[in-house]
């Protein structure tokens, strides 16, 4: 799955909107210490649908908000779009580039989309499972985290495999269908419990 290009906005240490072409063959981000080369890393895990701030080196949900400067008050929100190449279809989708778009205000409102209709961060996992960019995808490797894989628990590593195989989907389709079963379980009791009252 390529990458075509991201745009930041009031993403950590990015105020102002900025767009990172990726042309084709390898791109290679260079710069001093803390000059936000792993933010547009978090910028990419974040847009994908990542839920757990602290993956993105933070605290809490808002601290991925550009927070001010000495000279720049801080945003009142955050926004990155990712568009993937998918000239190939790959995704089941019919325009040749996807973009794929997360908004965090610091109210607390947030919304995904993908091709700018508004959707659930389900859509956009289970859009990806299966490329290589769903959920704990390998796609971005952050530091620490070789040392994680090799030393994670059979269970935790059969999950990346899974995800490699392509399995992934399957596995949430098939955990939302469980799910179901002990809803409507529940269900079942409780009208058997309303006959028996009746009897
Ligand atoms: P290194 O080479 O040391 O790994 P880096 O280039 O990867 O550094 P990052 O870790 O991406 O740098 O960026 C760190 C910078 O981002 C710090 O200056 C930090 O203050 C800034 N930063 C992080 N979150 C925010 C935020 N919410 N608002 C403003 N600046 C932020």
């Amino acid at each position: 799955m390529k990458l075509l290009r991201l745009t930041l906005q009031g993403f950590k240490s990015f105020a102002d909107k900025t767009t990172i072409e990726f042309a084709d063959g390898m791109t290679v981000i260079v710069g001093p210490n803390g000059c936000g080369k792993s933010n547009i890393s978090d910028a990419v895990r974040w847009v994908l649908g990542e839920q757990n701030v602290r993956n993105l080196r933070g605290q809490k949900a808002e601290d991925i908000i550009f927070s001010g400067s000495e000279t720049r008050q801080a945003k009142n929100g955050a926004e990155v779009q990712l568009v993937l190449d998918n000239s190939s279809h790959e995704l089941p989708l019919d325009t040749t580039e996807v973009a794929i778009t997360r908004r965090l205000l610091r109210s607390g409102d947030s919304d995904f989309k993908i091709n700018k209709r508004s959707c659930r961060l389900k859509d956009i996992q289970e859009l990806l499972a299966n490329t290589g960019l769903g959920r704990g995808s390998l796609a971005i490797i952050g530091q620490n985290r070789v040392d994680q894989v090799l030393t994670a628990r059979p269970d935790e590593r059969r999950l990346i495999f899974e995800d490699v195989a392509g399995i992934s989907l399957y596995r949430m389709r098939k955990n939302e269908g469980l799910r179901k079963l002990e809803k409507t379980a529940e269900n079942m009791d409780r009208v058997q419990d309303m006959v028996a009252l009746l009897d």
